[in-house]
């Protein structure tokens, strides 16, 4: 299977953004209806607790200021992995800075970039972008998974951990926890504490969560993941104290499973599911699109993420990719052609990943 290319990109939201950011402002105001719905039909704007921010990089922003557009909630800008790898196409931060651009005049309002320490995210490389681009990027802290862990990690307690996750975010204006992962079917005993110590830090800041499930899709593989790994991993996260409503369970759209049960049983219990992994051919986007599906007809639609896990040079516009965007340019027509409304997918993309990162500063 071939990647997305730039023929195959379409521009939902950038070749009428003008039109789109009004219609949008329109919408929020309660004036005017917009996709061509009319008032009584049209979705209402999602509403967000007095107080609440999204927190970019650069700045405190409103929910309402990121309306005009998708927002991207998992996405890679800067990065080293596999973490022994010592060149990555993100090292070129010049290249990444037209490539942000792009996706900006694709119409995304804002990119979430997934990385932190341990997988060798430069916070300087993202301000830089973010500055230069002026694309809104909110950067993340925590840790991936048992193979990046620094050894200290071992003798630390959840709560320790926490501590130091929760002065970090301040210190560094970082606006979500994630991405948070297991490397296999199982938390390890490493991986259960670091879940844990994320809560916590949850509980303490306020920000929101999203996390990396190893599925592998119809791939063959010696060790198979369980079904239910993204619950067991909702399990933990509440258990330790966060709240359904600010955690996103990611990589649930690599699951094999057509008509997404573990998908829907998430979303019953509050939570936000990404299908955040969309172009990568672990599971074919077909087959995405008929779970996302399934779940708008559950009535589930506000608890879909959609984001690209972008990490493929080929996947770049300089390289005939459909670039940092593809979750909305390629993605989303699909959805459309699908049967999916225009009104729908606006909520999916623009709204759901403002209500899943708003928070409010404690
Ligand atoms: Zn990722």
């Amino acid at each position: 299977m071939s990647h997305p290319t730039r023929r195959d990109a379409l521009t939902v939201f950038g070749a009428t953004a003008s039109a789109a950011i009004a219609a949008t402002l329109a919408r929020d105001t309660g004036l005017v209806a917009a996709f061509g719905q009319d008032a009584a039909t049209a979705p209402r704007a999602p509403t967000f607790p007095r107080g609440a921010v999204i927190r970019t990089l650069l700045k405190d922003l409103p929910p309402q200021a990121l309306a005009g557009g998708p927002v991207l909630f998992h996405e890679h800008l800067s990065m080293h992995y596999p973490p022994q790898v010592k060149e990555h196409f993100t090292d070129d931060v010049a290249m990444m800075i037209d490539e942000v651009r792009a996706a900006g005049k694709d119409g995304i309002a804002c990119i979430v970039d997934g990385g932190h320490p341990d997988m060798t995210r430069s916070l300087e490389a993202l301000k830089r972008i973010t500055t230069e681009s002026g694309v809104p990027i909110v950067a993340s802290g925590g840790y991936y998974m048992q193979r990046t862990y620094p050894p200290e990690l071992a003798a630390k307690s959840a709560d320790q951990i926490a501590g130091e996750l929760a002065r970090e975010a301040a210190a560094q204006r970082l606006g979500a926890f994630g991405e948070i992962g297991q490397q296999g079917g199982v938390l390890t005993d490493d991986e259960k504490k670091v879940f844990q110590a994320v809560a916590k830090a949850h509980a303490r800041t306020g920000l929101p969560i999203f996390t990396h499930n190893a599925y592998t899709g119809t791939r063959p593989t010696a060790t198979p993941v369980p079904h239910d790994a993204a619950l067991r991993q909702l399990d933990v996260l509440e258990a330790a104290g966060a709240k359904p409503e600010h955690i996103a369970i990611g990589h649930v759209c690599c699951l094999d499973d057509p008509k997404a049960e573990v998908a829907q049983q998430l979303a019953k219990r509050g939570v936000f599911v990404g299908f955040d992994r969309v172009t990568i051919p672990i599971v074919p986007d077909a087959e995405r699109v008929v779970m996302i599906m399934a779940m708008a007809e559950a009535g589930y639609a506000d608890h879909v993420l959609i984001s690209s896990d972008f990490a493929s040079a080929a996947s770049l516009k300089k390289n005939g990719g459909a670039g940092i965007g593809q979750a909305s340019t390629f993605f989303g027509p699909m959805l459309l052609k699908a049967g999916m409304s225009e009104a729908m997918l606006h909520r999916i993309l623009v709204d759901n990943p403002r209500r899943f990162l708003a928070f409010v500063p404690k």
